[in-house]
């Protein structure tokens, strides 16, 4: 059969996942927490299923649950979102920017991405018949450079992606982008597909910026979350989608026949436990020591880090180390270290090498330091 994407091969995260499995190392590739979610949400999601909320819910989500999302929105950002018109429950945050892409984009529209981009963005954009046109994040810093951005835009310019916390690199968006932003948005009209499935992961007292706090931007904004990074629960796959009315309008059309609705025990459970502020507030102070505690264990180490703002990943330098490209050194690690990591070039369709190489923080601290017990003896 003649393919879609004949660029496309299987996800990095498989690929490393299943490398790590086989080798028995320890995986700080793939980004999933190795601790439980909280206790409350499971107990919540059980009673949910003994009440016998287990059959379909409305296709555009448990309407308490978007209530609950809406209030939180609030509460952070200041924006009063409309539950019924604005607010969709997505299977995962990846389905929500899948869905983003397909409800918006045409063959021949260009959409502005910027690499290292997580990986299904360009196949999204790609299936649709679109065109991404990549921009590098500016290295090491991994900061936009907005005058390139400028340069790249044309006629057919329809959306720019974007990603704040950003994975891989941990970077965030600051005020500086979000002036620049605004003003390329509306001088060009173009619309905005924000993943911000790392919204509470952000750490030594940055706000995180979402699209949602800047009326202007929101307007013109699909803003895509997920729950599982928030609750530690990544094999929920619940997330969603925040856009105005008429882009909800026609990300329902997709999603309805996609997957229609998502599973409506976690959903009800999720709309009572999201009434804790509290909780979701404390999220970034817990991932941020995690994040110090991995820093400091790696110290012991001669990988060179690179400053994490946000999301649970964190990079490293290893090519004062080795002269393997960075895929090679990745799988080398994972065999004979016994500790699996990313390979940053994998977010780059040019295969752009840098010599760093992504670990994930969000395991237990024992995890953490037998993983650094193991990464000691790199030299
Ligand atoms: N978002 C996770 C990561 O970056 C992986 C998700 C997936 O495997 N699809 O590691």
């Amino acid at each position: 059969m003649e393919s879609k994407l004949p660029n496309v091969g299987t996800t990095i995260f498989t690929v490393m996942s299943a490398l790590a499995t086989e080798h028995k190392a320890i995986n700080l590739s793939q980004g999933f927490p190795d601790f439980d979610m909280p206790e409350a949400l499971v107990r919540l999601t059980g009673e949910a299923m003994q009440k016998g909320y287990n059959q379909y819910s409305p296709m555009a989500g448990w309407m308490p649950l978007r209530e609950s999302i809406a209030a939180k929105i609030q509460d952070l950002h200041g924006a009063s979102v409309n539950p019924d018109t604005e607010i969709t429950i997505t299977p995962g945050g990846t389905y929500a920017i899948y869905t983003a892409f397909t409800a918006v984009l045409r063959p021949g529209d260009e959409v502005i991405v910027f690499e290292p981009a997580y990986d299904s963005y360009i196949p999204n954009i790609e299936v649709n018949g679109a065109v991404a046109v990549r921009i590098p994040l500016e290295f090491p810093t991994y900061r936009i450079n907005w005058e390139e951005v400028r340069a790249c835009i044309t006629p057919r310019t329809r959306m720019i992606a974007l990603n704040t916390p950003h994975n891989p690199t941990g970077s965030i968006l600051r005020d500086h982008d979000i002036e620049q932003l605004r003003q390329i948005v509306e001088e060009f009209d173009l619309l905005i597909m924000s993943d911000e499935v790392y919204e509470h992961l952000i750490y030594d007292g940055q706000p995180h910026r979402s699209m949602l706090r800047y009326e202007d931007l929101r307007q013109r904004a699909f803003v895509c979350f997920s729950f599982g990074k928030a609750y530690h629960c990544t094999g929920w796959k619940m997330g969603y989608c925040v856009a105005p009315p008429t882009f909800t309008v026609e990300f329902r059309k997709i999603h309805q026949f996609n997957c229609f609705s998502c599973f409506t025990p976690a959903q009800v459970a999720l709309a009572e436990h999201l009434k804790d502020s509290a909780e979701y507030k404390s999220i970034s102070g817990f991932y941020e020591s995690k994040r110090n505690y991995f820093g400091q264990l790696m110290q012991q180490t001669r990988f060179k880090p690179l400053p994490s703002y946000g999301s649970y990943f964190q990079l490293y330098y290893f090519n004062h180390l080795s002269d393997l490209s960075d895929k090679d050194f990745s799988i080398w690690l994972t065999k004979e270290h016994k500790v699996a990591c990313i390979p940053v070039s994998a977010f780059y369709q040019e295969s752009i090498d840098n010599g760093v190489v992504r670990f994930c923080f969000a395991k237990k601290e024992e995890t953490l330091e037998r993983a650094v017990e193991r990464l000691v003896k790199v030299y």
